[in-house]
């Protein structure tokens, strides 16, 4: 249907174009007429100036002839008839002259030059005679050729002349009348028609439109309001200058379920049917609108003369007059009581199926810890049987279980990961980190992997321009292990790469992208789409040559994503894949954070754990830095010991090492007792879990722990922990939410003169000498000479059995320290330490420290070195300040302070 208003201008545009055409005709015909007018004006001049000219020859002739009579009568001259022919001729003359200036016909010019004489020069000769005749004083002076002009025949040809000019100068004169009447004829025949295209083209069409348009509104407001009473819709309006509201019979219907009570309903009206508690919200909606003119829309609702409650739906606009000011405000009403109805309904159906989901998730998070928890007793009691005396088809079966336990402890790992990613309690931590060294520690720990497949790993960090930034290493590395993993998995010759560079996005953030690139199978078009779904695998048949769960993408992407980043890839089959995506890191302002350098000799610390085994050790290593250990079973004892120290009137312990997984009263709940109880909250607590990290620490800082480990932890970290919990300083503060290991990674090492502090107390022990025991030649040149720079003596073993061998002839005095490297021909790590550890390299040595040096960093591995004797380990590559912790914690401190 037209728009009403587009033809109102349409017929508006006409009409004024139609009067513009006839404003434009009448000044057309005025200006001719005008020029009509002017030109008669002047005929007549020209008219009125000739006949004078005859009139004045008249006179002239008249006065020479008197004249003349005089002189002939020798009479004196009248002086009035001189200056009557004196004026006279030149009078004649002078109009003669302005007649030729203003005549501009020609044919009228032509009869003044014309012929010979012409009447021009007649003229001038008559008038010029007149003057001559006036100089005689005597007829003696008369001159013959000035008389001829006044004979009576040269007289009456010179008026006969003058006669023409002047009928001449009539004729074209009614001529010029003539054809304006003409002109003005045909301007109005002009006008005439112009007016009746007009009426029949733009008046009569324009009606036409204008009656549409009138006719277009009824209807549409007729199907409107047949919209609205079919859609229950209440139409109001609100007069502003009147303050009147009216009522349509919908509104009726809704508010007051009968038929309209009157034309006008009133305010009032409107407010006893609202529900009380919303009438504060609709009158201030209402006025909203009618303040500060703007549509608005809200619900509310209403109580019917039958006691029903409804719910409405108000929308309100504003409508304006011409000049733009506001005049009503129109506005429908909606029963919308159904559909809030579904809607609620339909809310609750969704809470109770999140809620299953969240009841699903958490029993999946839960079985995957239970299932974990006896898991690990399996892995552990495997691994302790593998180092027992077995033939060699059960070491086979017990390896072949091993790895079997491992992947379904890696599948369970992923599982409650993913279940916490989906469950939205994934917490991202923003921690201060160097990230040149997690890249390196990644590469690190998978390069083991990629040399057994022989392929090469490349770590690409060009473009990374600072070092220190603020983010989840922990998840960075999850992140990127997963796709190098899979990357090492998916390709069979080649190399993988892993590129990383930083760029900055804002004041606050950087931007990390990342790309890790294969010479691998690649992955098929198809199955592309689907890769970063969850339990989505290329080859899910289950014969399938790769393992895996099909969760390692899902959790990557779900990572990324978190950390307002993304990821994304590109595939060719038997050429290789390309994962490439970006996170964003915060930028670290804080100035690095040394590692402090504490005595943890004074220490008094409980130890609580259910398992005797981890007990102990974790005693003989604290024993071992000279710290006073008590240990505990369970919660119920441990609460027991700390209230017999109050009793015993004896200081509360430094700190508490709690076991999460311990029955009856775990962990947690242990540190919640001891931290709501004021005699014991000064009690630092450290927390040991085997249950993976996550949002986990937050939790655990809620508490009041101060430190969160997944087990094993490295001897190195403990004793860091243990260092800035003593130091109490910058570094505990920065630890948020409490330490872990990210943490204690990020911190950097003691400057220039903590170090030369180091070397000096090095001096000043009595046991210098090392032995290193390490297969590859380039390691062995660059761990001698740190540890000589250091100021170590270092002897090298070059495998297991020649450190056993050397051990074996080194009677006079144990090493002080063995460094010894895992994977070695003819006797490895493991080996070689068991056989320290039982004697076999003679009693001197069985208690002297041994540090692993390890490419594997994976739990497992780590587990494996403290199952083989080994006291602590160090990754490969070795970095020197870790080498300083190691042997900080290890020699250090077990010998009095000499300075
Ligand atoms: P999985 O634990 O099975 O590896 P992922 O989610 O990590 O699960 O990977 C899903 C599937 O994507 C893998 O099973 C594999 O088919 C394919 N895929 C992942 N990365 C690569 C790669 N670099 N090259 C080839 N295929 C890959």
């Amino acid at each position: 249907m037209a728009n009403v208003n587009q033809l109102i201008k349409q017929s508006q545009f006409r009409i004024i174009l139609a009067l513009g055409i006839i404003a434009l005709l009448v000044s057309v015909s005025l200006v001719t007429m005008t020029s009509f007018f002017n030109a008669q004006e002047y005929d007549a001049r020209l008219i009125n100036q000739a006949g004078r000219q005859r009139m004045l020859s008249q006179r002239t002739a008249l006065g020479v002839n008197l004249f003349i009579k005089q002189l002939e009568s020798n009479q004196p001259i009248n002086d009035s008839i001189r200056s009557m022919v004196f004026e006279s001729a030149n009078l004649m003359l002078s109009s003669h002259k302005g007649l030729i200036v203003s005549t501009h016909s020609d044919d009228i010019r032509a009869l003044y030059f014309a012929g010979e004489p012409s009447l021009d020069d007649d003229i001038r000769a008559f008038t010029s005679s007149a003057l001559s005749i006036l100089q005689a004083t005597s007829t003696s002076h008369l001159k013959s050729q000035d008389l001829e002009y006044y004979e009576l025949e040269n007289l009456n040809y010179l008026l006969f002349r003058l006669n023409i000019a002047v009928n001449a100068y009539e004729e074209s004169a009614q001529n010029h009348v003539t054809s304006s009447i003409k002109a003005e004829a045909v301007i109005w025949l002009i006008t005439l028609l112009v007016l009746m295209l007009e009426f029949m083209f733009i008046f009569k069409p324009s009606l036409k439109l204008i009656r549409k348009g009138f006719i277009e509104k009824v209807i549409q407001q007729n199907r409107m309001q047949l919209a609205a009473d079919s859609a229950h819709l209440g139409i109001w309006e609100f007069d502003i200058a009147n303050q009147t509201l009216q009522w349509d019979k919908q509104m009726w219907k809704i508010y007051y379920e009968s038929e309209p009570q009157a034309s006008f309903s009133s305010w009032e009206q409107f407010k006893a049917r609202i529900h009380p508690q919303d009438k504060d919200h609709v009158v201030d909606s209402f006025s909203q609108t009618l303040n500060h003119q703007e549509p608005t829309d809200f619900t509310f609702r209403i109580i019917t003369p039958s006691q029903k409650v409804r719910h409405i739906q108000a929308h309100a606009i504003i409508e304006y007059n011409h000049k733009g000011d506001a005049i009503k405000i129109v506005g429908t009403n909606q029963d919308i009581t159904e559909q809030k109805h579904k809607e609620d309904a339909l809310i609750e159906a969704k809470e109770k199926a999140e809620a299953a989901t969240r009841i699903k998730g958490d029993f999946l998070a839960s079985m995957s810890h239970e299932i974990r928890t006896p898991l690990n007793g399996v892995m552990g009691m495997l691994g302790l049987l593998k180092n027992t005396p077995l033939t060699l088809q059960q070491k086979q079966r017990v390896s072949v279980a091993l790895s079997s336990a491992q992947s379904l402890l890696a599948l369970i790992n992923d599982i409650f990961d993913f279940t916490k990613i989906e469950a939205d309690k994934l917490h991202i931590e923003a921690i201060d980190f160097n990230l040149d060294k997690l890249l390196a520690e990644v590469i690190e720990s998978l390069a083991q992997l990629a040399e057994n497949k022989g392929l090469e790993l490349i770590l690409d960090t060009i473009n990374i321009e600072t070092t220190r930034v603020l983010g989840d290493p922990g998840r960075i590395r999850q992140l990127l292990t997963n796709l190098l993993s899979n990357a090492i998995k998916f390709t069979n010759e080649g190399h993988v790469i892993l590129s990383v560079s930083l760029t900055s996005f804002s004041n606050n953030n950087w931007q990390l992208n990342f790309s890790v690139e294969d010479t691998g199978i690649g992955i098929p078009k198809k199955d592309q789409p689907f890769l970063f779904d969850a339990f989505s695998q290329v080859d899910a048949s289950s014969t399938r040559k790769y393992g895996g769960t099909g969760l390692g993408l899902a959790i990557v992407k779900r990572l990324c994503i978190a950390m307002s980043g993304g990821i994304n890839m590109n595939s060719q089959e038997n050429r290789g894949s390309r994962f490439y995506g970006s996170i964003l890191l915060g930028k670290s302002d804080r100035a690095e954070i040394l590692a402090p350098n504490f005595d943890v000799s004074r220490f008094n610390i409980l130890i609580v754990d259910d398992n005797s085994v981890n007990l102990s050790i974790l005693k003989d290593q604290l024993t071992h830095w000279g710290i006073n250990v008590f240990v505990a079973n369970s919660g119920a004892q441990a609460l027991n010991i700390c209230e017999q120290r109050v009793l015993n009137c004896q200081p509360i312990f430094d700190i508490g090492i709690l076991d999460m997984q311990m029955p009856n009263m775990d962990g947690a709940e242990l540190g919640k007792h001891l931290k709501q109880d004021p005699r014991f909250n000064a009690m630092h607590l450290v927390m040991m879990t085997s249950m993976l990290m996550g949002n986990d620490s937050q939790f655990m800082a809620d508490i009041g722990f101060c430190a969160y480990f997944s087990k094993p932890v490295t001897t190195s970290d403990l004793f860091l922990a243990l260092s800035v919990i003593g130091d109490n300083g910058e570094a505990l503060r920065q630890a948020t939410p409490l330490l872990t290991h990210d943490f204690l990674n990020s911190l950097n090492n003691p400057d220039d003169s903590a170090q030369s502090h180091i070397k000096t107390r090095i001096a000043n022990l009595t046991n210098k000498h090392i032995l290193l025991v390490e297969d590859n030649a380039i390691n062995q040149l660059v761990a001698s000479d740190m540890l000589e720079d250091l100021g170590f003596s270092v002897s090298v073993a070059h495998d297991g059995l020649d450190a056993i061998n050397k051990l074996n002839t080194h009677t006079q005095a144990p090493y002080c320290l063995i460094l010894m490297d895992c994977q070695m021909p003819n006797m490895d790590g493991f080996e070689t330490t068991q056989q320290i550890r039982t004697g076999k390299a003679g009693p001197l040595h069985m208690d002297t420290p041994v540090v692993a040096l390890t490419a594997n960093t994976m739990e497992g591995d780590q587990q494996k070195c403290l199952d083989s004797g080994m006291d602590d380990f160090l990754a490969k590559p070795l970095d020197h300040h870790q080498l300083e912790r190691v042997i900080i914690s290890w020699l250090l401190h077990s010998q009095p302070p000499q300075i």
